[in-house]
């Protein structure tokens, strides 16, 4: 199964990445993941889109279509994967597209975690993350069992630098402008699936299996 996850920042798509990779036995896919590993890293591509992460701007499509290209042929993705935070341009969708298309194959169905801008910017503010085995948290939507503790590893959480309000915004203004026209773009190709991002997490995972099957 190929799927695509799109929403706006913390619209909950890591969150629920996690249980459908689970469920599904696909690798989770995050260019903002593969991102903060380059640069905790300090490679070359870290480097070149601190700057942009920082901004809470996107990183060029030329730099996040090959990484991505390249994540694909890893066997591991042979029979399907969740790419989660791409594609977030037309240019990186008619990318993918493209790739698909070579080797005769398609998307199977593109999620949409819809939530009001209003409630992303608390989410956002408020997330941890584990800083061993990358589980998310919410420091008041879904707190680890002990504060700063993850429950799943014991590891410590931490605070993306780029989740404080001012960058937020800014990527909340981006996700309009730039990755929004998805919406339609997968809508006309009949693959789009509306799910209502500000139920519980469990209700919205709920939702999210009874489109994709058992
Ligand atoms: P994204 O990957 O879309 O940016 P995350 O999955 O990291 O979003 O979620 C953003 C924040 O909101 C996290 O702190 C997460 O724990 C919290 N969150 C996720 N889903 C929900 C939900 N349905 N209700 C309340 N909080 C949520
Ligand atoms: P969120 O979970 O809040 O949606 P991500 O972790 O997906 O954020 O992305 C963090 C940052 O990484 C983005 O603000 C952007 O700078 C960069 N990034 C991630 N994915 C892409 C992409 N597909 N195209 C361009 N930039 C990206
Ligand atoms: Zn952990």
């Amino acid at each position: 199964m190929k799927l695509v996850l799109l929403g706006p920042p913390g619209a909950g798509k890591g969150t629920q990445a996690a249980g459908i990779i689970e469920r599904y036995h696909i690798p989770h896919i995050s260019t903002g993941d593969i991102f903060r590993k380059n640069l905790k890293e300090g490679t070359a591509l870290g480097l070149r889109a601190k700057g942009y992460m920082d901004q809470g701007a996107l990183v060029p499509d030329a730099l996040v279509v090959d990484i991505v290209v390249d994540r694909l042929t890893e066997p591991d993705a042979e029979n399907g994967y969740l790419l989660d935070g791409f594609p977030r341009t037309l240019n990186q969708a008619i990318a993918l597209d493209e790739y698909l298309a070579k080797q005769g194959d398609h998307l199977d169905h593109v999620i949409n975690v819809k939530v009001d801008p209003e409630v992303l910017v608390e989410r956002a503010v408020g997330r941890r993350i584990c800083k061993n085995c990358g589980a998310t948290y919410h420091v008041d939507f879904n707190p680890p069992k002990v504060e700063g503790v993850c429950d799943k590893c014991g590891g410590s959480l931490y605070q993306r630098e780029d989740d404080n309000e001012a960058t937020v915004a800014n990527r909340i203004q981006v996700y309009m402008d730039e990755t929004s026209p998805l919406i339609d773009y997968y809508a006309k190709k009949e693959i789009l699936v509306e799910i209502d991002g500000q139920k519980e997490i469990s209700e919205v995972f709920q939702d999210i299996i009874s489109v994709l099957g058992e």
